[in-house]
């Protein structure tokens, strides 16, 4: 990047808030993606709405790519920077600005740890649902960028069903606020939908208001394993087909328990093929009676043990067992591809069956776990991104993954979203027709293509196919003949 843009961004920010020395370009030149870095020219820490505002102005002036970035937690590229860029880091804007005890509302920056909302409106009788697995490090800015859902999507939802209102710096460098506290407004188009979920494409967010709801008084969690994955599904099919919406319904595969186990020494049942861990909530009756009707559903499929938690302690101690999944599956290999797929919910065993044997004919070592009750499974393949040939097979069947998870009428992303890693398939996924839309509403609403250019779709239509830069390296492998 050109030293005189360099020199402005300090003149905007302060020198010490335009962060370009090696280590730092390092730091911020990767995400939680198993995708290569790539270097940005420098990361900045803007303080207000306005200094963003005045750097996305440089930007369309001197035509230089601008990524957000929260907390770098995400799983499909989106804050990776590219040549050139810059990351506009909002992860120091951590404060909570308002709880409304009587509109039930909270005003939170956007840097805010989604996990310190939970604790802090807990603390005052309040809930506010999006769980994501990552809740103890990601940021609500990255969460409302990715809509992002979590352990309670199947009762409460997503985060899109949370956001009430945004002040969000529009790409060429206006401030916008839309939305508010009223309980119905449908004044004009909803933009507010339209930036939720839009991967920092569309918008930087500053300000967010969030609805929370009354913390349920009462829940009950439980754990119970099955000997075969068929049983675990139909049991899953079995509770909301009882008309129970529990508040989790989280499936774990053997794969998982045993690399949980091995992390945690718990005292999972390994031998078994799947663990379902549940929670109820709500009040106390209710809850009872729930819990009674689902133990016995579970009991009707041959769960093979079943653990009901007795007091709050225990049943952190159960939801450890899935809370720890992703890192204990990481420890196996050097590199973890935590994937993203769903189904209809009804479908969850066929997508397991599928994923098993996709896997076994690339010869890719594959755990799964996810949110049961959604039909949204997030297959983790364990490789190594220095052997070209490993990952370039878990990279195929990432791939197959993806096009069977379409073809069973499933997505490709049921919450990380589409970013640099998916966008290959997104117009398989979604049309011609609706890629054209976004491409269009990008167009208008970024002229010069500076912010997080080239996440979620190419500007121009580009072929579908495995990423890339592993094309060569497929070819390599089919030729070496594993398949
Ligand atoms: C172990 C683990 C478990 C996870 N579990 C879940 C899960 O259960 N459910 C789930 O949905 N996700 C999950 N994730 C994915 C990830 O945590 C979420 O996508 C999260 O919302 C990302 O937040 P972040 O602050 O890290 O954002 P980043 O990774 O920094 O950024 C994500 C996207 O948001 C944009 N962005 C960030 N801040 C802003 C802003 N202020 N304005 C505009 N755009 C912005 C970035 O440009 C990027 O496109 C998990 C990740 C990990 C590593």
């Amino acid at each position: 990047m050109d030293a005189s843009i360099l020199k402005k961004l300090r003149e905007i920010v302060g020198a010490e808030n335009v962060l370009d020395s090696p280590e730092s370009r390092i730091a911020y030149s990767y995400d939680a993606t198993a995708m290569r870095p790539q270097m940005p020219a420098a990361a900045v820490v803007p303080s207000t709405p306005e200094q963003i505002s005045q750097i996305l102005t440089l930007a369309n002036e001197e035509k230089f790519p601008v990524v957000p970035r929260g907390s770098g937690t995400g799983l499909s590229g989106g804050a990776l920077p590219m040549e050139n860029s810059i990351v506009l880091l909002t992860n120091h804007w951590s404060r909570i600005l308002d709880i409304d005890e009587e509109n039930h509302t909270v005003m939170v920056e956007p840097g805010v740890i989604t996990g310190h909302l939970h604790a802090a409106v807990e603390k005052r009788g309040f809930l506010y649902p999006p769980d994501p697995g990552s809740s103890s490090i990601c940021t609500l800015g990255g969460n409302v960028a990715e809509n992002s859902g979590g352990l309670r999507g199947l009762k409460y939802g997503v985060t899109k069903n949370y956001v009430l209102g945004l002040e969000v710096i529009l790409p060429t460098g206006e401030i916008l606020t839309t939305g508010g506290k009223s309980v119905k407004d449908v004044a004009g188009y909803d933009l507010k939908s339209i930036l939720v979920g839009s991967e920092g494409t569309l918008g930087i967010f500053t300000k967010i208001l969030l609805k929370i709801i009354p913390r349920p008084e009462f829940s009950r969690t439980m754990l119970a394993s099955f000997s075969s994955m068929d049983d675990a599904a139909r049991s899953v099919s079995a509770v909301i087909s009882a008309r129970i919406t529990p508040a989790m319904l989280e499936f774990l595969d053997n794969t998982t328990i045993r690399c949980v186990e091995d992390y945690t020494r718990m005292g999972l049942p390994v031998e078994s093929a799947a663990i379902l861990l549940v929670e109820v909530d709500g009040r106390p009756q209710v809850v009872e009676e729930d819990a009674a009707l689902i133990e016995g559903i579970f009991r009707q499929h041959h769960a093979t043990s079943l653990t009901v938690a007795g007091s709050e302690a225990e049943a952190l101690r159960l939801k450890t067992a899935r809370r720890s999944a992703f890192t204990s599956l990481a420890r196996v290999k050097p590199t973890t591809i935590m994937e993203d797929v769903a189904v209809p919910r009804a479908d969850l065993s066929r997508l397991v069956a599928r994923i098993d044997e996709i896997g076994r004919k690339n010869g890719v070592a594959i755990g799964n776990f996810g949110h049961a009750g959604d039909g949204n499974l997030h297959p983790n393949y364990l490789t190594n991104e220095r052997d070209p040939v490993e990952f370039a097979r878990a990279e195929k069947t990432v791939f197959e993954v993806e096009e069977a998870a379409i073809e069973m009428g499933g997505t490709i992303t049921g919450e990380h979203g589409v970013g640099l890693y998916k966008k290959r398939l997104l117009e398989k996924m979604v049309g011609s027709a609706s890629v054209t839309m976004m491409r269009t509403l990008k167009g208008l609403m970024d002229p010069n293509n500076i912010l997080n250019p080239g996440k979620v779709f190419d500007i121009r239509p580009r072929c579908e196919g495995p990423l890339p830069r592993d094309r060569e390296q497929i070819k390599k492998f089919e030729e070496v003949a594993w398949i």
